[in-house]
């Protein structure tokens, strides 16, 4: 039974869980390091427990701390949150062999979809359309890997097997560079991901990034709560997310979303999970499956009316899932815009003291954030620091009311991209519906 439940994350997120937790009377555990003292839901949480120094290493990627401190508040389960350990299945192992619940698929679900080779691979035996990919390329000789690459076909993208948040991916033109690219990668993912292989993928330079979200209990039964738009990204890091995607209509999303939950039934998936693609000339290439809890999840959640953190830690106390597929209806449009302390001109990340702060409102707006007046924005975690959505009958309705809403926030003392977030929703081609994962770059350099 889901008693007490230890937020092993920090920021909006945890905050998000801990929503859910009280409203489901769970009682709740924050763990944090000794910057993050003064963290909301460390104030709002039952208890706290102080798990290390600001370095994530020593403290949200400190598996010990963490296991100890759910030992120590007797929790019952652990929820992983986005990041940090979400899709660590050491992790997850671990504390299912602590005698815990993992909020989260099982450990060999998470590990086999943790790697983005092996995870191209199930999907190809389950039926879903792919992305055209290599294996493990880490110790071919560059012979070997010229012919892999052209017969992929230029331009091509390398990337780390087991990365995330954009890191570990560097495009080749042509096949003089094709050498010190890999080179490259190499060295940059070697700090950063500890299983680290490389890997040859189509670069589909049109493409939008297309992502279908599913729920699955493990038990028989799959829901799909459509797709999302995540195509406006800088540094391969999604910043606008939207739900539906523009354009899409019943019978591409009714494709996509049966090839989904063919597939976690295949796998007897249980959690919440999501089928990320690249989507060009009216075909979907899958890239990579996330075993956890999105930040963008809050978009489908608005066009559905679907808690999904509460559906997911409901599937995780081994309830089955009883909304009815049939039921289901997309009620309108919402757009996610993430505001980050930032600079937007390079996007170099921005922290200090919040002198003023005045949250949005009105009718369709949701401000989900960790900040308030006074809050000092650490160095060292991620730039985000709130998600701004906005929900309305048509994509026209939740343009208007982010405008508003945007122009409503107000962030002093640090710097943020709430400028550039404004900008993007006045351009004219993002009212049209004209996005891929160009857009932004297309878009600066205007
Ligand atoms: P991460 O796991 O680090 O988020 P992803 O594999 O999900 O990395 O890719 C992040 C983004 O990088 C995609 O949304 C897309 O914009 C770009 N990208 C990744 N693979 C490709 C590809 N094969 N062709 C074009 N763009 C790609």
């Amino acid at each position: 039974m889901l008693k007490k439940i230890l937020i092993a994350n920090r920021g909006e997120i945890a905050l998000r869980i801990l929503r859910a937790c009280k409203e489901l009377n769970i009682k709740t555990v924050a763990v944090h390091s000794t910057i993050d003292r003064d963290l909301k839901h460390v104030l709002l949480a039952d208890e706290t427990v102080c798990i290390g120094p600001p370095v994530s290493i020593k403290s949200y990627l400190n598996i010990p701390s963490i296991i100890s401190a759910a030992e120590i508040t007797r929790s019952s389960a652990i929820h992983p949150g986005y990041g940090f350990l979400s899709e660590n299945a050491d992790f997850a192992e671990q504390v299912e062999k602590s005698g815990f619940i993992f909020i989260g698929p099982n450990s060999e679900t998470i590990r086999l979809m943790g790697n983005k080779i092996s995870a191209i691979n199930t999907m190809i035996k389950l039926g879903i359309p792919c992305i055209p990919s290599s294996k493990d390329i880490t110790n071919k000789n560059i012979f070997q890997n010229h012919i892999i690459a052209k017969k992929i076909g230029y331009p091509v993208i390398i990337k780390s097997s087991n990365s995330g948040g954009g890191k570990g991916i560097r495009i080749v033109y042509n096949p003089q560079n094709l050498e010190s690219s890999i080179m490259i990668t190499k060295l940059e993912t070697k700090s950063s991901f500890s299983k680290n292989t490389l890997y040859i993928e189509k670069y589909l330079n049109n493409s939008r990034h297309i992502e279908i979200q599913i729920l699955s209990d493990g038990q028989g039964n799959v829901i799909c709560l459509g797709e999302r738009d995540c195509s406006i990204q800088r540094k391969y890091q999604k910043i606008l997310e939207e739900a539906p995607a523009p354009g899409f209509n019943k019978k591409i999303r009714k494709y996509i979303e049966n090839k989904c939950i063919e597939a976690c039934l295949a796998i007897n998936y249980r959690g919440v999970g999501t089928f990320e693609f690249l989507y060009e000339n009216e075909k979907f290439f899958f890239i990579e499956m996330n075993t956890r809890i999105q930040v963008e999840h809050t978009v489908s959640e608005m066009i559905t009316g679907i808690d999904i953190v509460k559906t997911q830690l409901k599937i995780a106390n081994f309830k089955l899932l009883n909304i009815n597929p049939k039921k289901l209806k997309i009620l309108g449009h919402a757009i996610e815009c993430r505001i980050n302390a930032e600079d937007s001109k390079n996007f170099f990340p921005s922290s200090g003291k919040i002198t003023r702060f005045h949250a949005p409102g009105g009718f369709g707006v949701r401000w989900e954030s960790h900040i308030y007046s006074g809050y000092s924005v650490p160095i060292n975690y991620d730039s985000m620091i709130g998600k701004l959505i906005c929900f309305g009958e048509t994509r026209k309705i939740a343009i208007a009311r982010m405008k508003n809403a945007l122009t409503e926030l107000i962030i002093d003392g640090i710097k943020t991209n709430i400028n550039l977030q404004l900008n993007i929703i006045n351009d004219i081609n993002f009212k049209k519906g004209n996005i891929n994962i160009n857009y932004l770059e297309n878009f600066i350099k205007k």
